[in-house]
């Protein structure tokens, strides 16, 4: 048993941190809302006020909080976690970052003698709430070990990706591929529905076929091909086309640091940027088929 504090008790965070209770740990928690309070009570999660009472004693501090810019409040500067630590404790940022923040939070732990790792996840919140997250992990082989046992309690996969900085890398790839697979598969779905092809047929063949891929055999954007996806839901209960869109820049701004272009990433970033302009950010991401066939 680990004892945990858990800040950023959000859609992802707070069915992180009931599983991680389940498991046995002991987790404290932070936000800065008190919203979760009551839910996190029910799941045996002590609630604090303060950061500092989250963390105090800890030995794993996790973060599930929505960009680098909230990561680095939460750690950063000397009323900072990092700062507040007890010795030995091992950091854990599971959100979504841009690659060169997630690095910046390795070395300020490794300045004050603490070890971070990177791991965000794939699964969304159904696989928060299943407790069958995927994790790509960045730092040290020997941290992950340390932090694999508290990860078992959140998710079924657990990836050492590589270096510092290595998960937001297989995370930023993972979402740019996913969303630029939604989109060409949307335009797959409009493009036979003009000539009359059910959607049903278009699915069953492409995917026993070369174009077959996740949102195709998955993960399908037109509703009633699949029961339990968002898009026979009215799209909701997904992963929001806002998040995807963060993600899709978090991706531009690697192909800029690195210099490489990215025409494919950039056009799904452009695509997302106008249907989430419309008012569509919170729905699920495989709704842009709604913008494509011009509904
Ligand atoms: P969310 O907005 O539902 O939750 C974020 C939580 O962080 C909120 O409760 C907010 O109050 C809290 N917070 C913000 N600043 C804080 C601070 N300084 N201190 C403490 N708490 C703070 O977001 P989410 O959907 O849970 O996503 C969190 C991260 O997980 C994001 O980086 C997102 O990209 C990533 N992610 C989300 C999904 C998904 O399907 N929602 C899937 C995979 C990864």
């Amino acid at each position: 048993m680990a004892r945990i504090g858990f800040i950023g008790l959000g859609r992802m965070g707070l069915p992180m941190a009931r599983n991680a209770a389940k498991a046995g740990h002991a987790v404290r928690a932070y936000d800065i809302t008190t919203a979760y309070h009551q839910a996190a009570t029910e799941a045996g999660i002590v609630p604090c006020n303060r950061v500092d009472d989250a963390i105090a004693d800890c030995e794993f501090a996790i973060t599930m909080v929505p960009t680098g810019r909230q990561v680095h409040e939460v750690y950063l500067g000397d009323e900072g976690v990092l700062a507040k630590l007890p010795a030995g404790a091992l950091v854990i940022d599971s959100s979504t970052i841009n690659i060169s923040e997630a690095r910046a939070l390795h070395d300020a732990g490794r300045t004050r003698g603490l070890a971070v790792l990177d791991a965000p996840v794939s699964g969304g919140v159904m696989g928060a709430e299943a407790g069958t997250l995927t994790f790509m992990v960045g730092g040290d082989a020997a941290d992950l070990e340390r932090a694999r046992p508290v990860l078992e309690g959140m998710g079924h996969r657990i990836f050492h990706a590589g270096a510092a900085g290595s998960g937001q890398i297989a995370k930023i790839c993972n979402n740019m591929m996913a969303a630029c697979g939604m989109i060409v598969t949307a335009e797959a779905f409009a493009l036979a529905k003009r000539f009359g092809m059910p959607a049903e047929t278009l699915r069953e063949i492409v995917s026993v076929s070369t174009g077959s891929c996740f949102s195709m055999t998955n993960y399908p954007p037109v509703p009633g091909l699949l029961p339990n996806v968002p898009s026979s839901r009215e799209y909701t209960n997904g992963f929001a086309a806002a998040l995807m869109l963060k993600d899709l820049r978090l991706a531009e701004q690697a192909g800029l640091d690195a210099g490489l272009p990215l025409p494919l990433g950039q056009a799904a970033a452009a695509l997302f940027g106008m249907f989430c302009s419309a008012g569509h950010g919170q729905l699920d991401y495989s709704a842009i088929i709604k913008m494509l066939e011009g509904n």
